[in-house]
């Protein structure tokens, strides 16, 4: 019989994949002898055979609940719905990778009739008693009996209206137990049934409710969001309950080893006193600083921050941690690595290498690629910032700038979103229900909470800018208005959000290019010294070669030189070139456009300097550059001086069925040669300016796209090289340099042996190698891509990350067929996917000597290509 539960001081602190991180982590604590309250954890793999087994736990499951729950009354000499000394206990998930918001936990579970007797008298507290009583009720019926909230607040605020009550503190004890009576009703008449009274029942119904909780809404977008699978099931922590609103000597709070904004080695928290911790979370009072418990409990005080720093030096890490104060007494709930934004991600794994605590390889491991993008974004421009009008000013909960259109509701950000509109969501709070909206808005506005509250943790985790707590702004949801002292600020209007000193401005602000140095830059040269993949950039411009060479590009992996003929001077041009009837007339045009095109590579080359460049020749179908609306047309053809009807007759010969299988790539120059012999002479002649003028020579590679057939590409490298002997003739300048080709139809994958004899280089075009082996098309497979990956036919999306099972499986062929004939054939990827960590890993794997990807996603490239040599190793 397979055994599902573990005790904490049974459980295996390390394994995380059984007992979830929560639960491995109580065993773990448990064991160092820090200050748990007892209980005993439910497996992942009861969860999974919960699944299988029909959503039902069955017989053996409940045994051993049981027998477990016996256990631990007679280990705290407690009783579940004792008059006396009754046994309360929290039910709470906790998955192998955490997800922190996303699933449900039931507290004070065990309280009944008869238990709140024996609480009350244990307290020496009535009204403590009932209030933990009504709480649960509200807790239980919204987590396992799914009754709409709605319901008790209503009750709720109805009786402090009644009794002038402003807090629910100011209710009184006999307040709460009529309070108690009227939410049993709210649960008879929703559910037809008498809310539980006996605690076993409670404890099996709020185990199956976490179970059913893995599959919820929100938990599913987040597993989405960062691929996390959906068959690892949650863990279910059951542990006595401590009392944080007990009085006075009580409270509760929440801990970070460091500041996770900042990484600064600073214990960071809020704690709240005689309150439990969902009123931390849940933002709805106001906290104090975790560093102030000094001033309130010295002793207590002494006692958290050394275990703090028992935490930090056994798990090597930044902790994230729950506590209780019970009358005096500190428990530690839980602990876990502390999310952290990626500015202080990437501090605090500096700081640790440099205090010999990791080492470079551990601190490399530490930060996630994705992470990195949110230090590569701008944040304001400090004049825009001096002239801005302040709205507001909350807490800075995570880092970041972002200006959007103001609004309230998730549904309506996930909407404007769709049509390109850039928003901000603000809200009183957020709560989970909100996580599609806060993954579509630039930026996250509340107007409660504090530096651990919802919006707060969800934020940084995403890297979002947020601002909370901002006492002053008032919000009317259902209005779609927000005030700051009578001012009204209402939906659609424009807001900017400074996640890093928490302030709201009027209107929109311009920003400032992001600092690379300091620990960034530390931190990546560590990781440029463990990779062993060159990292290079897709950049058809001098500006963006410029931007992606500060960011760390080593050099260009694909120049398009198609996005430099769509400038407005040029257009015209290209489109005389296009619908030219003879080869003299397309001559003629392309005479006119080579001085631009020679002027680009020049402006790209004095940019890169020595570093490799490779430029592509013209690869879409000519009609892309083309007018489609008669009245473009009509224009054109005033322009070109040419007959209106004839102009579109060209134009509608030119139209492809399915012009990503059509005339484009190489397939264009061999029909047109003398469009790539232009191209190739604007090259060449770019080459000799720079040797002559600037005096450096520049490491040209020529890339042929689209080639399936070893012939396509035989002739046109013989164009090319053609073209370079009489440039570089004509200039007296000598040059080494490549013809290589793109691997992006499957026959060049199985043919490469062949294709490589006449290739310098390989680069793997992914994007129509993904579109061609899977016969999806590029353009619209958006539109089912995501049932796909809902369904699992694969686990992301293959423009995303690479599948590696077939596409990878022809880089695979690819690599080995070309190296077969020669062993030091340069081997690239160029395709979106170069930019992706998991294609990466992929990349180094099969021994390619570079990536190109985005200019942004070079750092995400240089750290994640770091990772996969460590993991490789
Ligand atoms: C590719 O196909 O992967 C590629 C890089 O080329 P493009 O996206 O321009 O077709
Ligand atoms: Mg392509």
């Amino acid at each position: 019989m397979s055994k599902f539960i573990f005790s904490f001081e049974n459980g295996d602190g390390k394994n995380k994949q059984l007992l979830g991180g929560k639960g491995a982590n109580l065993c773990e604590m448990k064991k160092i002898g820090l200050p748990v309250p007892d209980g005993f954890t439910i497996t992942t793999e009861a969860c999974t055979a919960y699944y299988t087994n029909g959503e039902k736990l069955g017989d053996a499951m409940e045994g051993e609940v049981f027998e477990y729950i016996h256990a631990l009354e007679a280990k705290m000499d407690k009783t579940f719905g004792s008059t006396e000394d009754p046994l309360l206990v929290s039910v709470r998930s906790g998955a192998a990778i955490s997800m922190p918001g996303m699933m449900d936990t039931v507290l004070n579970l065990g309280l009944n009739d008869d238990a709140v007797i024996g609480l009350a008298r244990l307290t020496d507290n009535e009204r403590f008693a009932y209030d933990c009583y009504r709480r649960f009720i509200q807790m239980f019926s919204d987590v396992v009996l799914e009754i709409q909230k709605f319901h008790f607040d209503r009750v709720l605020e109805k009786m402090k209206k009644d009794r002038g009550a402003e807090k629910d503190i100011d209710l009184t004890a006999e307040d709460l137990k009529e309070l108690v009576s009227l939410f049993k009703d709210i649960v008879q008449k929703q559910t037809k049934k008498p809310f539980p009274q006996e605690p076993k029942v409670q404890l099996l119904m709020a185990i199956e409710a976490v179970f059913r909780s893995w599959n919820n809404n929100r938990a599913i977008i987040y597993r989405n969001l960062n691929n996390i699978p959906h068959d690892i099931g949650t863990a279910v922590n059951v542990q006595s309950m401590v009392f944080g609103n007990m009085g006075d000597t009580s409270g509760t709070g929440v801990a970070f080893t460091r500041n996770p904004s900042t990484g600064e080695n600073k214990v960071f928290g809020e704690f709240l006193m005689n309150a439990q911790g969902e009123d931390v979370v849940a933002g709805i009072r106001t906290p104090q600083p975790v560093l102030e418990l000094e001033k309130v409990m010295p002793d207590v005080y002494k006692e958290f921050m050394s275990t703090l720093e028992t935490l930090e030096h056994h798990y090597l890490d930044m902790q994230d941690v729950e506590f209780t104060i019970e009358r005096n007494k500190l428990y530690f709930l839980q602990t876990r690595t502390g999310k952290r934004t990626a500015m202080a991600a990437m501090k605090i794994a500096v700081d640790m290498v440099n205090d010999g605590i990791i080492s470079k390889e551990e601190a490399i491991m530490r930060v996630d690629p994705k992470q990195i993008d949110a230090l590569l974004h701008p944040t304001f421009d400090e004049v825009a910032l001096e002239e801005a009008t302040l709205i507001s000013k909350g807490l800075p909960a995570s880092p970041g700038a972002a200006s959007g259109r103001v609004y309230f509701h998730s549904e309506d950000v996930v909407a404007q979103k769709e049509k390109g509109v850039q928003t901000i969501l603000v809200r009183t709070e957020t709560s989970p229900e909100d996580i599609e909206g806060m993954i579509a808005a630039e930026g996250i506005v509340t107007a409660r909470g504090g530096m651990t509250s919802h919006a707060a943790v969800v934020a940084r985790g995403m890297g979002k800018c947020c601002v909370a707590g901002c006492g002053d702004v008032r919000v009317d949801e259902v209005n779609k208005v927000f005030y700051v002292y009578g001012q009204p600020y209402n939906e659609g209007d424009f807001i900017s959000v400074d996640g890093n000193t928490g302030s709201i401005y009027e209107g929109q602000l311009n920003t400032r290019e992001v600092e690379l140095s300091g620990d960034f830059g530390v931190f990546m040269s560590w990781a440029d010294e463990i990779r062993t993949l060159g990292i290079r950039t897709n950049a058809d411009n001098p500006r963006d070669a410029k931007q992606a060479v500060e960011f760390g590009a080593e050099g260009i992996g694909l120049c398009r030189t198609e996005h430099m003929f769509f400038d407005e001077n040029r257009i015209g041009i290209v489109r005389e070139m296009i619908v030219s009837q003879s080869t003299e007339e397309r001559e003629e045009a392309l005479a006119k456009l080579l001085p631009f095109q020679k002027e680009d590579f020049i402006g790209i080359f004095e940019v890169m300097q020595e570093r490799p460049v490779t430029i592509r020749l013209l690869d879409p179908p000519l009609h892309e550059f083309l007018p489609h609306l008669d009245e473009d047309i009509q224009k054109l053809s005033e322009e070109m001086k040419i007959d209106f009807k004839e102009l579109k007759q060209t134009i509608e010969e030119l139209k492809e069925f399915n012009p990503m299988l059509g005339h484009r790539g190489c397939r264009l120059a061999i029909t047109y040669p003398e469009i790539y012999e232009m191209q190739a002479r604007a090259i060449f002649e770019a080459v000799a300016h720079v040797v002559k003028e600037d005096k450096f020579i520049p490491a040209l590679e020529v890339m042929i796209p689209l080639v399936g057939h070893e012939k396509e590409l035989s002739l046109l490298r013989e164009l090319v090289a053609q073209t370079a002997v009489e440039v570089l003739g004509e200039n007296d300048v000598t040059l080494d340099y490549k013809i290589g080709t793109m691997i992006e139809v499957p026959r060049a994958a199985l043919i490469a042996d062949t294709i490589a004899t006449h290739a310098d280089f390989f680069s793997f075009g992914t994007n129509d190698l993904t579109q061609m082996t899977l016969g999806f098309s590029r353009d619209d497979a958006g539109k089912f891509i995501g049932e796909y990956v809902q369904k699992e036919v694969f686990a992301r999306d293959p423009f995303e990350s690479i599948d590696i099972n077939g596409v990878g499986r022809l880089m695979k062929m690819a690599k080995e067929l070309g190296r077969s004939v020669k062993p030091d054939l340069k081997l690239g990827i160029c395709g979106e996917h170069g930019g992706e960590p998991s294609s990466i890993e992929f990349c180094h794997e099969l021994g390619f000597n570079y990536v190109s990807c985005s200019p942004y996603r070079v750092p995400i490239a240089r750290l994640a290509a770091a990772q996969a040599a460590i993991r490789t190793k």
